[in-house]
């Protein structure tokens, strides 16, 4: 299985990811190449670069199963400010050349939210600026990814991911996102039947990664926000079909579950909950005091 977590990249880039990702027995990642909520980006450092596929060789780690997100707040779909588009498809334009130069293969792209748009113009404007964007040529690959449908987001269904990939000559894939499928009402018991429809409109072979997540939601609320593994309204049994999915066993799998919190002194403490998701996924067996386990362990090697 091909199995990683969202990392951070703003230690030593690169080399700085790919350490936290064996700190939690990952042989995948994904990173966003700054904060995600701006884009605010260092130059990529050749140096730490050189440093880091040493360091991914040594340890087994691919950078065909590396992942990068592009930052949330660049929106395609939104035309009515032209400055603030046009600096989307800039920042996008840069964002899949520093991913050329990390030889990285794929970046996660949320479509966009329509805001005071019509579902159909949003839509329109998203492949435009994508066609605008693919008029360079890049290795990396944009993944649009399956959304909640919270606010005015689109992608939150198979027909709008449809409509993106056929009006961009089918030169994008696509990211799945557990949580946001459910949020968005596919109920991923009957995962197999979505996989059908997926394969018949757009096709199994587009799926360049998988976001797992449990949801803190019930199906269809298209809220967004993610549960640990077996924690939330997805259940860990569903979870696992789906992780080990023959179809889908050279898929790239990312989680992006929430940090685990411990309050002390009235103020919290969090810590990553990956190398025990990983660990609980690969031996398949539900741990109901998983949270807690991860509490005791940071806090006993500070
Ligand atoms: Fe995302
Ligand atoms: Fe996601
Ligand atoms: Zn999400």
């Amino acid at each position: 299985m091909i199995l990683g977590s969202h990392v951070s990249f703003s230690s030593k880039q690169l080399l700085g990811s790919a350490k936290e990702a064996v700190s939690y027995g990952a042989n995948a990642f994904m990173f966003y190449t700054g904060a995600p909520q701006n884009t605010m980006r260092k130059e990529i450092d050749k140096d730490l670069l050189e440093q880091a596929k040493e360091y991914m060789n040594e340890h087994g780690l691919s950078l065909s199963n590396v992942i990068c997100h592009a930052p949330y707040i660049i929106n395609l779909a939104n035309k009515k400010d032209p400055v603030k588009w046009n600096f989307s498809i800039s920042f996008l334009k840069q964002e899949l050349s520093r991913c050329d130069e990390l030889g990285v293969s794929f970046i996660v792209l949320h479509p966009g939210s329509a805001v005071g748009l019509s579902k159909n113009e949003a839509l329109e404007n998203i492949s435009e600026a994508l066609n605008l964007i693919l008029e360079n040529h890049y290795s990396c690959k944009i993944l649009l990814e399956t959304m909640a449908g919270k606010g005015t987001e689109c992608g939150s269904n198979l027909e709008e991911i449809k409509f993106l990939y056929e009006k961009t000559n089918k030169r994008v894939g696509v990211c799945l996102d557990t949580c946001h499928l459910h949020d968005s009402g596919v109920s991923l018991k009957e995962f197999d039947s979505y996989l059908e429809a997926f394969d018949k409109e757009i096709g199994l072979k587009e799926i360049g990664c998988i976001h797992i997540n449990d949801s803190k939601n019930v199906l269809g609320s298209h809220k967004d926000r993610h549960a640990n593994i077996g924690y939330g309204t997805i259940g860990f049994d569903v979870l696992l079909s789906i992780l080990y999915h023959e179809k889908l066993k050279n898929v790239v799998k990312i989680l992006e579950t929430p940090y685990v919190g411990e309050h002390i002194d009235a103020k919290e403490k969090i810590y990553p909950p990956y190398r025990f998701e990983i660990l609980m996924i690969k031996e398949k067996v539900f741990d109901e005091n998983l949270l807690s386990h991860i509490v005791n362990y940071y806090k006993n090697t500070k």
